[in-house]
């Protein structure tokens, strides 16, 4: 096949219908845009893949087009990946990727890996009067986020030319049972945003090394970390011939986003992927999202462009 286009079907929650101007789950259309959960993130960009496909339909293509439409993108992707387990969507399907994610019809050829941990810190619980008694979860929660921040400081070492540096936050902390009880468990999640030079195990196993250096000085204390999600970064190389005719398709350089996309799982079956579509990424996730009508017919016409240098 000569071009997989694919975008994902699902949205987010729309939070507090009462803060919409709009019901969010109805389509308005409003001083040409449209309001709507998912307007932007991504029916759009669906809507202009499904026309420019259909603006083909009766024509002999010299390569075949793919059009992947996927569930479960917003929570893992777990749609795609059951897509590829399932050998539905397989190795070399395409000689390119477009994803129709929103850019603002900016091309977008990196981004950052990501990683979540679960870090679980079980200890033992006491009276708090008496302290020397318990080992306490929560207190060591504290001393592993200490090493945290340290270990961002260190990861400053490795700069990707395109994305930047390697970070993580701790961005969830549960913990502890009763003002006067030392606690005996805590939980931690990190989030990891990573350049192609970390990989997950790397980074799984440097926190597995602050967790070992907190369990060695107490006994009592136990430590695991888990991986809860993981994806790869994208790395459309800025001389990839996909990226060289959208730049002159759509006239402006292709660059890098800060959040991830299915990009990644394509590029790991052979099938180099830029991310392109209709709407701002500032929309996706908030209130009133909306998308213009004049950016869907845009995107419409760089998807027939793209099918025509690449499929006719
Ligand atoms: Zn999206």
């Amino acid at each position: 096949m000569g071009l997989l286009f694919s975008g994902h079907m699902d949205v987010v929650p729309a939070g507090d219908f009462s803060k919409w101007e709009t019901p969010p789950f109805e389509p308005k259309i409003r001083d040409g845009k449209l309001f709507g959960r998912g307007a932007a993130d991504m029916k759009g960009g669906l809507a202009a893949i499904v026309r420019a496909i259909e603006s083909v339909k009766n024509t002999q293509l010299k390569r075949g087009i793919v059009f992947v439409a996927t569930a479960g993108e917003e929570v893992g992707f777990d749609g795609l990946r059951a897509l590829i387990r399932d050998g539905i969507v397989k190795d070399h399907e395409a000689i390119y990727g477009i994803i129709g994610e929103p850019t603002s019809l900016r091309i977008v050829r990196a981004h950052k890996g990501g990683t979540l941990f679960r870090v679980t810190i079980k200890g033992r619980s006491a009276h708090s009067s008496r302290p020397e008694l318990g080992v306490n979860a929560v207190e060591n929660a504290a001393r592993f986020i200490i090493g945290l921040t340290d270990l961002r400081k260190l990861l400053r070492d490795m700069r990707d030319p395109d994305l930047g540096f390697t970070v993580l936050s701790a961005t969830i902390i549960r913990g502890g049972v009763k003002e006067n009880v030392i606690p005996d468990s805590c939980e931690i999640i990190v989030d990891c945003r990573r350049i192609p030079h970390h990989d997950q195990r790397y980074i799984s196993s440097t926190l597995k090394q602050i967790g070992e250096s907190l369990k060695s000085g107490q006994t009592g204390l136990e430590l695991t970390i888990e991986e809860v999600l993981s994806y790869d970064a994208l790395t459309t190389s800025e001389n990839h011939p996909i990226v060289k005719l959208a730049e002159e398709i759509v006239g402006g350089k292709a660059g890098v986003a800060p959040y991830g996309t299915e990009g990644p799982l394509y590029q790991k079956l052979g099938i180099p992927t830029i991310i392109l579509g209709p709407g701002s990424v500032e929309q996706a996730h908030t209130v009133n999202e909306y998308v213009e009508i004049k950016e869907l017919h845009k995107a419409e016409d760089i998807y027939k462009e793209l099918i025509k240098r690449v499929c006719l």
